[in-house]
């Protein structure tokens, strides 16, 4: 099979994972050009044979965006988060925290999960339902398509560290106000710096504009690599917004692959 069938078979596949409907080819030629147009038969009609692969990813990486650099917490002084010396420490401060209101509604803390020597890390936004139940994140609905994203890119869900920025359930799932993202930030930053991933990705506004100090818009923040004291940061759709809107997925798919292209170095 030649690169450009093989990738079209690779993107075909993909999309499936990613929820997509399936495609019945019944001609491997005739896969759908960039622009969407169908290309096989003028190649094999012999008109253009030196032409590309319909569809090539491009080996050029986005421009870069914003980078971040909070201020470090003194290791020096007392202070038990700082001195967490693993991921258990965190999330044993963590189920003890009472830093803001959304501890009075939680059943369970959610920490986050995963390989701790992660090279990906996955930021959500908070708890749902059924995470705030079972206290691991990502494992309701949102979850699932989130493994599947993951999936496609050829990561098992297990070898990701996967975490949120507020490890509490808001109430009725509205967005974590502004204190409460302040409140338990120190959490993620902790986090990035035991695990190191080499990327991360940034899952939804909430995810990209607290790990980023912006308030730039999820628009405006695509399709760039940002950093997080250095590390790039790849901001995409939440997975509860491809739910509601499957239009997503397609620019969902571009940035993962993105942050697959910047793992593969
Ligand atoms: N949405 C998130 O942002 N995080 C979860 O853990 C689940 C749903």
């Amino acid at each position: 099979m030649t690169d450009g069938r093989a990738l079209a078979r690779e993107f075909l596949e993909q999309q499936r994972l990613l929820g997509g409907s399936s495609l019945i080819l019944g001609n491997v030629d005739a896969v759908p050009s960039a622009d969407g147009r169908m290309g096989g038969s003028a190649d094999r009609e012999g008109t253009n044979p030196s032409a590309e692969p319909p569809i090539r990813p491009s080996a050029d990486l986005p421009s870069p965006g914003v980078s971040f650099e909070p201020p470090a917490r003194d290791f020096f002084i007392a202070d038990p988060l700082s001195q967490a010396a693993d991921l258990a420490a965190i999330a044993t401060l963590i189920a003890a925290c009472e830093k803001c209101r959304l501890c009075e509604g939680r059943s369970r803390t959610v920490p986050g999960e995963g390989a701790a020597t992660a090279r990906l890390m996955v930021v959500g936004e908070g708890p749902g339902r059924v995470e705030d139940e079972t206290g691991r994140p990502f494992v309701g609905p949102a979850g699932e398509l989130l493994t599947k994203i993951l999936a496609a890119i050829e990561l098992p869900r297990q070898q990701v560290y996967i975490c949120n920025i507020v490890k509490c359930r808001p109430p009725e799932n509205r967005q974590p106000q502004y204190d409460e993202i302040a409140a338990c930030i120190p959490f993620l930053y902790r986090q990035i710096e035991l695990v190191k991933p080499a990327v991360i990705l940034a899952m939804g506004n909430t995810a990209a504009q607290s790990l980023l100090g912006t308030k730039q818009s999820l628009g405006a923040l695509r399709n760039r690599v940002h950093r997080f004291r250095g590390i790039p940061v790849i901001v995409t759709y939440h997975p509860a917004a491809l739910l509601r809107n499957p239009n997503w997925k397609r620019p969902t798919w571009d940035d993962v692959r993105i942050a697959r292209r910047l793992l593969d170095g």
